[in-house]
């Protein structure tokens, strides 16, 4: 008797009761805070073991939960505790499957756990196929997304299917944020309504499992899983294409999870009826519910992403650093990405600061291959394709204003676009002079200033250039 209340004292430290007496309050605190929903999705999810120095230790069953819980409330935990004590500076979450579960020898309420087992494996599996970096947060919208963001944020935030919604289909070049959004989806439907079963697969995985399944006899467990999703996302459809049992298979999937009324969200780098090898059935209802494009990026969209990382990440590097990167680096925002973080590795590495002259010289290969050698020919085709023109009106001296105007903005898009001086401009467009070439720059940046029209014309044109 005696030996057991001194092991007692031993196990439960008066320090372990504060802590638990803390933790009481403390959650009382998060539960007003968060509200309900939230509360009994992830706070009440962790059990308080025991403070040790400036630690609070705390166990949760999953590692989806205990990843979710630090990522959203590391910090809100550790300031709510540091009004019953200011001592904890941190918390510390280890996964651990709850000892009743392994206990319980009822079979109905073994049962019962199993399910919840499968579906803290099916949240971990999806957590796992997730990037954590890929979340609403961490996404800028801009001009050439935001119908394609407000589209994903309306799915991830509606508690019903919208018939108009589905499926969403994303589409857009690579690079350009389709799969950040699928995953931003994905984490936020988890984070606000766990019990959904979402699950995302890239369509070549799709294949693959699909094929697997066919092998081993596997293939009502298949159709099982995909079918029995509340929302179901692949990602870069363009893959399933050529195989037509594959196809078949992701048709009925498609339809039979639509007529259920579960969401389907599909990604791709073409539009559904550009799809090339894909059944036209297919491409029909993927073109059924909401189409949303993602085009290329501005350089106001670029620049944003760029300090937006930079603040996430808490570097400081100078804003002309920011605004040379984004300018040049215009294929897409994955480059983007990596040439920024090329530059912080290595000043960080060689302990220098970053600086533009350290960031060419860094960059100095990559920037090479992301300059697009447009010529003036180039320009002067394009600009007469789109205005129904001959080429060679564009080095006539023809002043009609059909004629004039498209020529000014040929010249423009030479100076913009290209290395060339005003007078080697004014040489290609039949031996003008350089203040004609200067004379016609002036008149388009007014007319950029004031003619939407015109402004979209000449963005057009720039796009179609630098493609
Ligand atoms: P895709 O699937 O279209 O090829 P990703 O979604 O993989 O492109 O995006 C490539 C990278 O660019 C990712 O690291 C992503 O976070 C980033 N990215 C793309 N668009 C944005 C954006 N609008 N804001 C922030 N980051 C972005
Ligand atoms: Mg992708």
């Amino acid at each position: 008797m005696t030996s057991m209340l001194t092991d007692d004292v031993v196990l439960d430290p008066p320090v372990a009761n504060d802590g638990q007496v803390v933790w009481s309050l403390v959650k009382d605190d998060l539960r007003r805070e968060f509200g309900e929903d939230t509360y009994k999705s992830w706070i009440s999810k962790l059990e308080c073991k025991d403070c040790s120095n400036a630690t609070v230790n705390f166990t949760v069953p999953t590692r989806f939960i205990r990843d979710w819980v630090i990522t959203h409330f590391e910090k809100k935990i550790v300031k709510a505790w540091q009004k019953h004590n200011n001592c904890i500076k941190k918390i510390n979450i280890i996964i651990s499957k709850s000892k009743s579960t392994l206990n319980v020898v009822e079979s109905s309420v073994q049962n019962k756990l199993k399910l919840i087992q499968q579906d803290d494996d099916q949240s971990e599996f999806l957590q796992l196929s997730l990037d954590r970096r890929f979340v609403f947060d961490n996404f800028v919208a801009g001009p050439s997304n935001e119908f394609a963001y407000a589209a994903a944020r309306a799915v991830s935030e509606s508690k019903k299917v919208q018939p108009g919604s589905n499926p969403l289909f994303l589409y857009g070049g690579v690079g350009l944020g389709k799969t950040h959004l699928m995953h931003a989806v994905a984490w936020h439907i988890q984070e606000t309504n766990p019990s959904r079963k979402v699950v995302y697969i890239s369509a070549e995985k799709f294949m693959y499992q699909f094929i697997k399944a066919l092998r081993t006899n596997e293939i009502m467990q298949f159709k099982e899983k995909y079918r029995s999703a509340d929302v179901l996302m692949v990602d870069d459809i363009q893959f399933i294409c050529g195989k037509d049992s594959t196809q078949e298979e992701f048709f009925h999937t498609l339809n039979t999870l639509i007529d259920n009324n579960r969401q389907v969200v599909i990604s791709g780098d073409r539009s559904p009826s550009d799809l090339q090898n894909m059944e036209e059935r297919i491409k029909s209802r993927l073109g059924w519910g909401l189409v949303a494009d993602i085009h290329n990026t501005t350089y106001e969209l670029r620049l944003g992403i760029l300090q937006s990382k930079v603040e996430k990440i808490q570097v400081s590097v100078p804003n002309q650093v920011l605004e040379f990167l984004a300018a040049k680096i215009t294929s897409n925002v994955r480059e983007l990405e990596g040439a920024l973080n090329k530059v912080i590795a290595h000043t960080n590495l060689t302990k220098q600061e970053v600086t533009l002259a350290n960031t060419q010289d860094i960059l100095r290969d990559l920037l090479r291959s992301n300059e697009k050698n447009i010529t003036i020919e180039e320009v002067q085709k394009k600009v007469a394709e789109r205005h129904n023109l001959k080429v060679s009106d564009m080095y006539s001296s023809k002043r009609s204003r059909n004629i004039a105007r498209p020529r000014q903005i040929a010249m423009y898009l030479s100076k913009t676009l290209t290395v060339h001086s005003l007078a080697e401009i004014g040489k290609k467009f039949g031996g003008k002079d350089h203040t004609t070439v200067m004379h016609a720059i002036k008149k388009v940046e007014l007319l950029l200033q004031s003619d939407k029209e015109f402004s979209e014309d000449v963005r057009l044109l720039t796009k179609v250039l630098e493609c």
